[in-house]
């Protein structure tokens, strides 16, 4: 434990910390770092907000883990998260987190069974973690009771409100025990946020870990000029010098992603497509087998890449430029985290040159321009 002393002068206990050793995880994130000991303490509401990839999730999880004790059989914690691939994602990490203890954390989200995820409900879950959609259908269903709750997590807050989830969230709220705790967390802070914050949250404190750059600077980026024709084999010879390539390659349509896999298979390239087209089940095994890198390539649209969490990536590409500077930074936030470092790639036409100035400007980073990698010529 002696390893843990950050996270121990916390306040955390010997049950919450035993499981950071086995995650690997040797201090607190900065944010962390600011909110664990005020959820551990006191009773204020509270609105946390750092960068995406700053361990957002470690930080709510692990006071709510030091809380509670044991399985009371309902329902204590539930945090709602945008997409059902983030649920997914944060229930695995609380249940990491709490590795060794006997708590029942689930997800419940669209496109898995219901009967299933009713039946989990019903031998008793200690914190649920889902998406709107299916928590309001398993509350209508009287399956879902959150009467006796003691925190509700608003996860990835910005998301949810862009994705149109306020009323779902409110609709939600409405069920929930008066005397719980709320937190929200989130990469930006919208007016908007603080606005639903002052409407639902009782006394409450905004701790936020301000950076003046909205990217991460372990993340070098870079951009091609390169015309639409040549794509395909620029971004080839970008995978075959790297030797330990480990990428997300992101196209503008779901289309595009598939015409990409295909080429990409075709010249014998592990590389497998995520987009919303692609049933629930089949994106999940595609999403576990790149998290064990089995494939090292991923052909993504934004949305169904959207809060993925996977270390130690080397390359974020933008095979096309993203639409707006939000989705750059949303895209190359997938690299560079948790203290790694890591390349992000974006292939623009002559005609777009505008478009990665303007990106350039909102993210406050210099994105360097360099040439397409050269064929390595191979004598004969
Ligand atoms: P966010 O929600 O802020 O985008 P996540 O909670 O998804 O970030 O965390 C990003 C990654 O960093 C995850 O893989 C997580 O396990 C890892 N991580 C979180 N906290 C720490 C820590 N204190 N030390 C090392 N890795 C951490
Ligand atoms: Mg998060």
């Amino acid at each position: 434990m002696e390893k843990l002393k950050e996270f121990k002068a916390l306040g955390l206990s010997e049950k919450t910390l035993r499981p950071l050793l086995e995650k690997g995880f040797e201090k607190p994130s900065p944010i962390q770092a600011l909110t664990i000991p005020v959820l551990l303490n006191g009773d204020k509401d509270v609105i946390g907000q750092a960068q995406t990839g700053t361990g957002k999730t470690a930080a709510f999880s692990l006071p709510i883990l030091e809380k509670i004790e044991k399985s009371t059989g309902s329902i204590q914690a539930i945090v709602l998260a945008p997409t059902r691939e983030l649920a997914v994602q944060v229930a695995e990490e609380m249940n990491s987190l709490s590795h060794g203890r006997n708590l029942r954390i689930a997800p419940v989200y669209g496109g898995q069974s219901i009967e299933f995820q009713i039946k989990q409900l019903r031998r008793g879950i200690d914190v649920v973690v889902g998406t709107p959609g299916r928590v309001i259908d398993l509350m209508n269903r009287k399956i879902l009771k959150l009467d006796k709750i003691d925190y509700f997590i608003l996860d990835e807050a910005d998301e949810m409100l862009n994705m149109g989830f306020l009323e779902d969230v409110e609709m939600i709220l409405q069920n929930t025990s008066k005397d719980k705790r709320m937190l929200f967390f989130s990469a930006t802070m919208p007016k908007e946020i603080l606005r639903v914050a002052k409407k639902h949250m009782g006394e409450h404190e905004v701790l936020a870990v301000k950076k003046t750059e909205l990217t991460t600077n372990l993340t070098d980026q870079i951009y091609f000029e390169v015309k639409e024709k040549d794509k395909f084999e620029a971004l080839c010879r970008i995978m075959d010098l790297e030797l330990d390539f480990y990428g997300i390659v992101f196209c503008r349509t779901k289309n595009d992603v598939n015409v990409l896999v295909g080429k990409l298979q075709d010249r014998g390239y592990d590389s497998e497509g995520l987009h919303g087209d692609i049933s629930q089940n089949h994106r999940e095994i595609t999403l576990k087998r790149f998290k064990e890198k089995k494939i090292n390539v991923l052909i993504a649209t934004d949305v169904a890449a959207r809060g993925i969490d996977v270390n130690d990536l080397s390359h974020v590409i933008n095979y096309a430029i993203p639409q707006d500077p939000e989705s750059y930074v949303h895209r190359i936030g997938r690299t560079g985290r948790a203290g790694k470092e890591g390349t992000a790639i974006t292939f623009i036409t002559p005609s777009e040159y505008r478009k990665i100035l303007q990106i350039q400007r909102i993210v406050k980073t210099e994105i360097r321009k360099e040439k397409v990698p050269g064929v390595k010529e191979v004598i004969q």
